[in-house]
């Protein structure tokens, strides 16, 4: 022991720790960063209500009442998809999400304010009729009270109440390059506009999907080994 007293951060170093944890999910405030294109559609994708995620804030996984627009991670390694690891630095700085801009890691105060503030809604970005009409029709057949309901009625129901399982998941599936190629938005926006696809977020019910190469679904159960959390975090993790 050397002795010597570490004094209490008072302010921001850099050192990019806050970024590489989680990325930042968006409030009523960043809604004109990602309507004016400073965060791209194609970057951030839509956790809908009734969906398990993975509170960074409290550590624990729940359901989420509300719903929430995030930042990808990196693929690889985790962390926000804006962190430059070579320079340190976000790439999006001066257009960097509210929570990002509140965050000390020295007095979470701040933070916290904004992150018990409303959140960023599809309802407040999309505004094309056709699209609105496109994500009602979805959440009606996809709302996950709906699908929770048919994955309860499989152990009593046989093989008719797996179909209906896979109807929910394969119109989830199929809408999105119907969409992407009828309306000529890029592929990479439908987690945005859909939220992430069912087929990867069935794990939350002990479910996965296998493709077989005909375009067929098999529905299994999923290994005990496996998350059932799917992956992505709802919040920033300071
Ligand atoms: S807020 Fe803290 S963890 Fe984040 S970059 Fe600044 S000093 Fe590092
Ligand atoms: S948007 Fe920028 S400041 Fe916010 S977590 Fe990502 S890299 Fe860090």
């Amino acid at each position: 022991m050397s002795g010597e007293t570490v004094e209490p951060r008072t302010d921001c170093i850099r050192c990019g720790e806050c970024c590489q944890g989680s990325s930042p999910s968006l409030q009523m405030e960043d809604v004109p960063i990602l309507a004016d294109g400073f965060i791209a559609k194609t970057d951030v994708y839509t956790i809908r209500a009734g969906e398990l995620v993975h509170d960074n804030i409290h550590d624990r996984t729940k359901i989420t009442q509300e719903e929430i627009i995030k930042v990808r991670e990196k693929e690889v390694g985790g962390g926000c998809l804006y962190f430059d690891e070579v320079q340190k630095s976000c790439k999006i700085y001066a257009h960097r999400p509210f929570q990002c801009k509140a965050l000390t890691c020295w007095d979470l105060d701040p933070f916290m304010g904004v992150y018990n503030g409303p959140k960023a809604s599809r309802d407040e970005i999309i505004r094309d009729k056709t699209l609105t009409g496109l994500i009602q029709e979805h959440e009606r057949k996809c709302n996950y009270d709906r699908l929770d309901g048919c994955v309860k009625q499989i152990e009593t129901g046989g093989e008719r109440a797996v179909e209906r399982v896979l109807e929910v998941l394969k119109f989830d599936y199929h809408l999105r390059p119907f969409v992407s190629e009828k309306l000529g938005i890029e592929s990479g926006e439908m987690d945005f506009i859909f939220g992430r696809p069912l087929t990867e977020t069935i794990i939350m019910f002990g479910l996965k999907v296998n493709k077989k190469p005909d375009g067929s679904f098999l529905l299994t159960m999923l290994d005990p080994q496996q998350t059932s959390t799917p992956q992505g975090k709802s919040l920033k993790g300071p």
